[in-house]
């Protein structure tokens, strides 16, 4: 579905979702992304410095006074406003030109101009200044397409509203239209404008949606894992952990891994379970620590041995949706929770 955009924007913020961005960054330069999207201008300049030289787009609000950095570093702000663009133009003293992309608002209710007069205003100060800004693209932001049933009622809403915003400015070729991300882009083809697409979740391959969506054809790039550090039986009766909220009832192994909630595994992820190199499915017992929790092993392990977290040992897997359901919220939070701590290595 992805490959029918002209332009693939890898997003890339909040640390590559939590997956680490100069490992994510390098694999989507290989694999020749068009551009890549974060949400602050740091992580933009970040970009820079890695030496990345293709379009950066920052989708969240620039503060205006920085139009110099912008223009310097070659990076398109969204222009969110009328008000930001003229503010942004009196700051604007470098002799590059300000790269932007209009934002319009139809209907998340975030960021975006929601006003036809307005739009209409933004595009001719644009037009007008065509000697210090390069109008590069139009785009918006789509608030229901990963979910299902009525919520299609309001993805066609807020797509009529673009058409009526947009159709009527008559905008050259050259500025891209953009509107989809992953939930769009995958499950919405046949109605978005085709020039870019903005994904993240597609292109980290967890379900967007949640599982509320019909299956797409994507891989989960991400897994967690560690090497038992300690391995002990205790007898029954022993207690483990913070608290003291489990207790053995018949002499059990217990393995130690390194993670904790620091690393972004979840407090609340007492009792889930972690894969052994088997496949075999093991209990997290007790209070996860900062830095460390502990498993019920169903027999002796050596130290070394190694757990996944997050990922597939043969026909099992644990994924970012299952964790996310555990804890009432979505994959995206979980993934972009794995602390810098944790390190990042590309596999095959
Ligand atoms: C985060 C973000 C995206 C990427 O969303 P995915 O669901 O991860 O594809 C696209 N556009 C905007 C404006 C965003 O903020």
């Amino acid at each position: 579905e992805l490959a029918h955009a002209e332009r693939f924007m890898a997003v890339v913020k909040a640390n590559a979702y939590g997956h680490g961005l100069p490992e994510i960054v390098t694999a989507a330069l290989a694999a020749q992304v068009d551009g890549f999207a974060v949400a602050t201008l740091d992580e933009g300049v970040w970009l820079r410095h890695f030496g990345v030289t293709l379009p950066i787009y920052i989708l969240g609000v620039t503060p205006a006074n920085q139009a110099n950095i912008l223009a310097e570093q070659q990076l398109t702000a969204i222009v969110p406003s009328l008000n930001w663009l003229n503010e942004a133009l009196a700051a604007l003293t470098v002799a590059q030109k300000l790269p932007v992309s209009i934002g319009v608002d139809t209907g998340m209710g975030r960021i975006g101009i929601r006003d036809e007069a307005e739009l209409l205003a933004t595009v001719q100060t644009l037009q007008a200044a065509v000697d210090k800004v390069d109008f590069q693209a139009i785009g918006m932001h789509f608030a229901t397409a990963d979910g299902a049933g009525t919520d299609q009622a309001y993805f066609e809403k807020q797509m009529a509203r673009w058409h009526a915003l947009v159709d009527p400015l008559d905008l050259p070729a050259t500025v891209i239209k953009h509107q989809a991300n992953s939930a769009s882009a995958l499950w919405h083809d046949q109605v978005i404008a085709h020039d870019m697409v903005r994904v993240g979740a597609g292109m980290y391959g967890f379900d967007a949606s949640s599982g509320v969506l019909e299956a797409r054809a994507t891989q989960p790039v991400l897994s967690l894992k560690a090497e038992l550090v300690h391995v002990k039986q205790v007898a029954a009766g022993e207690s483990i952990s913070y608290g003291a909220t489990y207790t053995t009832t018949e002499p059990t192994w217990i393995g130690t891994v390194p993670v904790g909630y620091a690393d972004g595994y979840a407090r609340l992820l007492q009792g889930a379970d972690v894969l052994l190199p088997d496949g075999q499915r093991a209990p997290i017992i007790g209070r996860v620590t900062m830095d460390q929790l502990l498993i019920a092993l169903p027999t002796e392990y050596p130290v070394g041995t190694v757990i996944t977290l997050i990922g597939r040992v043969g026909q099992e897997e644990i994924t970012l949706v299952d964790l996310a359901d555990r804890l009432a919220t979505i994959p995206y939070e979980v993934a972009t929770g794995l602390s810098p701590r944790l390190p990042r290595r590309i596999v095959n």
